[in-house]
């Protein structure tokens, strides 16, 4: 007798698929196991989630066309996470299940992966070994060396390259095949007293759950702990995660792990391509003893005896995925932890307060790491009041002068500005007029470089005006500071020097990181020009100043996040400073210098400040001390976006449990209008979690069964990071 199997499929609806399972008695299907199975008019790849059910009656089911292999693609841990967060984050199961598996499973072909020969570049081969005339050669000498895994054929092809242009450098000697032990391992570099004291308080990986904040200054050599967790408590069989915010950013952390880890290391990240992302996900499923340095999604590849997982910058925004499946990798990681009875350690040296707070209730385990490594200083912070004094494309005197003095010792400078292009509003200065998207409510940017008005909300996008489009008489003025406007005043100013700009626009092209980032760690004198990019772990160790150009941008934003965050990214920018021999120093320019949290920022203890904070949150019972989810909506009106949240208010209050939950809302969301659409949000807060995901889950269900009137969209996102 054939039994009845639950299936999802990859479609964005909440509701799961019965059939008929396959006849044969000896081939049981389990959870987690790919089939095909007939959809309509087609047939379509779904995921057994459960077996045995009992069939509904009168209907009768389709049965299941074949199993793709005989044993569960998504292994049973991987199933429990995926279903957990499919109801946690109130996203459909089948696309939550699908996103977790590279795009040729998802397409139905075969889980195995033909291993063609591969190559990797020769000890100490350089492209300018090259003739001249071997251009396609070179290019593909450069291409393999920036990458950190060697290339298959395939492979090269996709990089549009050639075999034989790889064969003939193999046989000028470029090249060599790439063997499984093509990584020479190290041995690790000592701790110092302090990095050992840390790492003497870590949890053991004893077959129990523990979480740890590993509070860490920055410079003080986190890594290094992480390295030595991992060989000491990671047995030969056992697999790792270790969660990193952006992998391009920080290609020394990947390469400091292949040195001590050789080839146990594996990569996973937006830069892989198809046959790379299966690959990995076959080798990590096969339960190879895998150390994974990965992104976001690493987060859902299909471990099977994982030892241990680390979230490095545990504070980072990355983590959070913000559309679709709106998932936080950090705590799907610690819920994993919680899975496979293991440690997991978050490290960063401005924790979020959501995991401060964890250590207040005991809920995680507190180290602290106070003192750089290697004997560095903790940089020097100063306010520089810069009211009323005259501005040199944003910079004050003593700025200038500070990067002329640092300059000359022969050493780097880091400007940081908050945003890219040349300035976040242009003005006409005979009438006033703004330059604004005629789709959003927001102003445009002025991209000097490509004389481009651009709407940072939308694609929108217009060549620069030279006169008002409004009076059509005056001249248009960039008013504010941008990245571009703040190279152009430095290559001004300092003519000698190379400025080398880092933000998305000027690192869009494949490997322009990679080389802006080895021109810097060569350690001539330059200065660096660069938002957030600039903040997130890069070790440079000839940076000793650093110009934080305006402050005040989070000072009073209405999102109670924001002084967190422009906590964590003036510290993390000036953590950049004095990494190396030369103590550093941070000037950070603000209109507000006597403004308690930067006054308390430049006393340098992020986790006194933590607490401060996560005080003023608990009165109005902010997260972390309530749960918070927010339903958006977006209408072809405002009118249309409020309606619909009204009515959402109004049945939400006749739900069970309803009274648990505090509503905010609706309001307009901060920027109301983005791209022709509306937005509106509701907010939820709840004292805990299970009784708001219930609730949620049930007006998603009540809401699927009644589609918007008027087109109006809507999306749930639990535990949001943005709220404006
Ligand atoms: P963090 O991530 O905590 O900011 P890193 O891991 O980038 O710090 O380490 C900062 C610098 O200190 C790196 O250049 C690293 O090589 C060096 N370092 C770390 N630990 C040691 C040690 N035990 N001895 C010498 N240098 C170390
Ligand atoms: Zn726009």
């Amino acid at each position: 007798m054939s039994t009845t199997i639950r299936i999802a499929l990859n479609r964005p609806i909440r509701r799961l698929f019965d059939y008929k399972g396959p006849a044969d008695p000896a081939a049981p299907l389990q959870p987690g196991q790919r089939v095909r199975v007939p959809f309509g008019r087609q047939s379509a790849v779904g995921i057994v989630t459960e077996t045995g059910v009992t069939p509904p009656e009168g209907i009768t089911l389709k049965p299941v066309q074949c199993a793709l292999e005989d044993w569960p693609l998504i292994p049973q841990e991987t199933l429990q996470l995926l279903t957990w967060a499919a109801n946690y984050y109130q996203h459909p199961l089948g696309e939550c299940l699908f996103t977790a598996l590279p795009p040729a499973l998802r397409k139905g072909h075969a889980a195995v992966l033909k291993e063609e020969a591969s190559w990797q570049p020769a000890r100490d081969a350089h492209p300018s070994q090259l003739p001249g005339n071997a251009q396609k050669q070179k290019a593909l000498l450069k291409w393999l060396l920036t990458r950190d895994q060697p290339a298959s054929a395939p492979d090269i092809r996709q990089a549009g390259f050639t075999t034989a242009q790889a064969n003939a450098l193999a046989t000028k000697g470029f090249l060599e095949q790439a063997t499984l032990q093509a990584f020479r391992t190290h041995p690790l570099p000592e701790l110092s007293t302090a990095q050992k004291a840390a790492y003497a308080q870590l949890p053991a990986a004893n077959n129990r759950f523990s979480a740890a904040l590993l509070y860490g200054v920055t410079g003080s050599g986190k890594t290094e702990i992480y390295l030595h967790y991992l060989q000491e408590q990671l047995s030969q069989e056992q697999q790792a995660l270790v969660l990193v915010p952006e992998i391009n950013l920080t290609p020394q952390t990947v390469a400091r792990f292949h040195r001590y880890f050789g080839d146990r290391v594996a990569t996973w990240h937006s830069a892989l391509n198809d046959r790379e992302r299966l690959r990995t996900w076959l080798r990590i499923r096969r339960g190879e003893p895998v150390i994974l340095i990965g992104t976001r999604s690493a987060a859902m590849l299909p471990f099977t005896r994982l030892g241990a997982l680390i979230v490095d910058e545990e504070h980072d925004s990355s983590y959070k995925q913000g559309e679709g499946f709106r998932y936080s990798a950090r705590d799907l990681a610690v819920y994993r932890a919680h899975l496979n009875k293991c440690p997991v350690i978050l490290g960063s040296a401005t924790p979020s307060l959501e995991s401060v707070n964890n250590t207040l209730t005991g809920k995680y385990t507190l180290t602290k790491l106070e003192e750089r490594a290697g004997g560095a200083l903790p940089p020097t912070m100063k306010l520089l009041d810069i009211r009323s004094r005259p501005l040199e494309g944003g910079l004050a005197a003593p700025s200038l002068t500070a990067i002329r003095e640092s300059l000359a010792k022969g050493q780097q400078v880091l400007v940081y500005v908050n945003r890219r292009g040349y300035s976040p509003v242009m003005m006409c200065f005979d009438c006033g007029h703004l330059l604004e998207c005629p789709h959003c409510d927001s102003r445009l940017t002025y991209h000097r470089r490509d004389r481009a008005m651009r709407c940072h909300h939308c694609d929108y996008q217009s060549a620069a005006p030279e006169f008002c489009p409004s009076c059509h008489t005056g001249a248009m003025k960039p008013i504010g500071q941008g990245t571009e406007r703040a190279e152009d005043v430095l290559a001004g100013t300092f003519p000698e020097t190379p400025i080398i700009r880092i933000d998305r626009d000027s690192t869009q092209r494949k490997g322009s990181i990679q080389a802006l980032l080895k021109q810097v760690n060569q350690g001539d004198p330059c200065i660096l020009v660069g938002t957030q990019m600039l903040a997130k772990g890069h070790d440079f160790h000839k940076v000793t100043l650093v110009i934080v150009v305006n402050a005040d941008g989070g000072l009073f934003s209405t999102d109670f996040r924001a002084p967190e965050q422009m906590t964590q990214t003036l510290l993390q920018v000036s953590g950049r400073a004095g990494r190396g021999k030369e103590p550093g120093l941070v000037l950070i320019q603000t209109c507000h210098s006597d403004h308690p949290l930067l006054t308390a920022l430049i006393g340098g203890d992020y986790l006194s400040i933590a607490r401060q904070l996560l005080e003023e949150r608990r009165p109005g019972g902010l997260p972390p001390f309530r749960s918070m989810a927010i339903l958006r909506a977006e209408g072809d009106t405002m009118e249309d976006s409020i309606q619909f949240l009204d009515n959402v208010r109004t049945r939400f209050s006749h739900l069970p449990d309803a009274p648990s939950v505090e509503l905010w809302g609706p309001l307009p969301a901060t920027i109301a209008r983005r791209a022709d659409r509306h937005r509106a949000q509701l907010i939820l807060l709840c004292s805990s979690r299970s009784p708001l995901a219930k609730l949620l889950q049930s007006l998603c269900n009540e809401l699927d069964g009644t589609p918007p009137a008027k087109g109006v969209r809507w999306q749930i996102d639990v535990d949001p990071i943005e709220s404006g």
